[in-house]
This record gives structure tokens, sequence and C-alpha cells, in this order.
């Protein structure tokens, strides 16, 4: 890794930190954001205000959380983004205070598949159970709930979103809140109901057959 390819990383993060706010999904010195580079994580330093986030906020440790370059200390979630990156291929994870995932973890235990693009979160999300922010056992519960999904649902606190770059990652974490203000605009007058595995089943095959997601060249006249 040179020295250029660092800088370069920890400019990405403050860059999607600035967005993540921009978008709404954090306030103040809440939320965090890593990238994973070979056996370096650069990733938002602890108290930085992700809306004005610069590289100089941005920490470089390694899968160890060893201090590699960088000010100040890491994020105190650090211990959520190594395991990621420890447990998946993933190499990015985007972690938010996102105002509907809260509020759907106030009065939901899940969230069901409600739209079919959930699927490219994994489906179904189960609640992470409530712990306090940077505790072992909060790092542990969100991992287990990771190791089938993108992207996760953290009861009282927010989620985190995982992704193969930072434009993913942050993508799923924007997918997650619309899924959530689906939810509960849907459950604010009646019941919701959640997609069938049938459903579900012919959205993967039809997804499959076309390669959804992809942009396709236009035939050559
Ligand atoms: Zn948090």
């Amino acid at each position: 890794m040179t020295g250029h390819e660092l800088d370069l990383a920890r400019a990405e993060v403050a860059a999607t930190s600035r967005e993540l706010a921009r978008q709404g999904l954090v306030l103040g010195t809440a939320g965090n954001v890593s990238v994973r580079m070979g056996d370096l994580v650069a990733l938002t330093a602890t108290g930085v205000t992700l809306a004005t986030a610069t590289a100089d906020d941005v920490t470089v440790v390694d899968l160890d959380g060893r201090h590699r370059s960088g000010l100040l200390q890491p994020t105190s979630e650090l211990g959520i983004h190594l395991g990621v990156y420890r447990d998946s291929d993933a190499t990015a994870v985007v972690h938010a205070h996102s105002e509907a995932a809260v509020a759907l973890s106030l009065v939901a235990d899940e969230l069901p598949v409600v739209h079919y693009q959930q699927l490219l979160l994994g489906g179904k999300l189960a609640l992470v159970p409530f712990a306090p922010f940077g505790t072992e056992e909060l790092t542990t519960a969100t991992l287990d709930a990771l190791r089938h999904t993108r992207a996760a649902i953290l009861a009282h606190h927010g989620t985190v979103a995982v992704g193969s770059s930072l434009t993913q990652a942050l993508d799923n974490a924007v997918l997650l809140e619309w899924l959530c203000r689906v939810y509960l605009k849907a459950a604010s007058v009646a019941t919701p109901r959640s997609m069938t595995e049938t459903h579900l089943q012919a959205v993967i095959e039809e997804a499959v057959r076309t390669g959804y997601g992809q942009t396709r060249p236009v035939d050559p006249e």
C-alpha cells in the first residue's frame, strides 16, 4: 500500500461520511465509515462531525486495530468494522443513526421483506438486541446478524451496512433507511404484509435471467 493510495482512501472515507450526513442518515458526531485496503483499514475517528469530515479526520489501523497513521483515535465502533473485515469479503462499512431504522426498532422485532430490492440486503432483517455502543456485546450481536445479510438494524441505536465498495455500503445504508420508511408508513395504516416466498423466488429467478442491476449496452444495429 503506497502513501498515495492511503491518502486517497482517507479522502474517500471522508467524502462518504459527508454524503451520509448530507442524506440525513446521521446527526452531529454520530455514525462512522470505513474501507479496507488489503491489511489496512481507513476509518473515521471518534468525535468527528461527519458532515464536515476531511481526510485528516480519518485514521488508519491494521486488521488487529493497531494504529498505523492519522492523528486521532478511531471510532468507538472499531470492533464492528474490524469484525466485518475478518468475517466476510466486504470491503466497506457504513454505520448510521438513521431516523426510520431507529423508529422501526421501537415498534417491531424485524424488518420483513417489504420490497423486492430488500433482497440486495439479504432479505428479512432481524433486530440486533440493544447493547451500549462500543461494547463487545454489541459487536458480537451485530456480527452475528451480518453473517447472513448485508445490513443490520441495531435496536435503539441505528444501522450497519456493508458492501464491496464505499459507494455500495452507502447505497445499502440508504436503501435500508428507505425500506424502514416504507414499512413504517404502511404500519401506520394497517399491519404490513410481507412478500411471500413464491414472490421472492420468482424475483430471484428473474434477476438471474436478466442480470438485474447491471447496465447493458444497446444492441449494435
Ligand atoms: Zn452508533
